[in-house]
């Protein structure tokens, strides 16, 4: 079965999230981050990645700690 779009991508649209449509085709999807909001003065900058194959995202400026530290923990 294909999906048009992944999961993690499906729920960023859900949220309304910023998404840098010429991400969508890569590996890592960038869009707006919503937690830390540092990007949002920065129209060029998207500082959330969405990995839509491992369904995991995170904030590589404010937040990456957090979501680092959590990921290495499951793994
Ligand atoms: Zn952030």
């Amino acid at each position: 079965m294909i999906t048009l779009l992944p999961s993690i991508i499906n729920v960023a649209r859900e949220n309304n999230l910023i998404i840098n449509e010429r991400s969508l085709t890569k590996k890592e999807v960038l869009c707006k981050c919503p937690f830390c909001l540092m990007d949002a003065s920065r129209p060029k900058k998207f500082y959330l990645s969405l990995n839509p194959k491992e369904n995991i995202f995170k904030c590589w400026y404010w937040c990456d700690l957090f979501y680092y530290n959590r990921d290495m923990q499951e793994k």
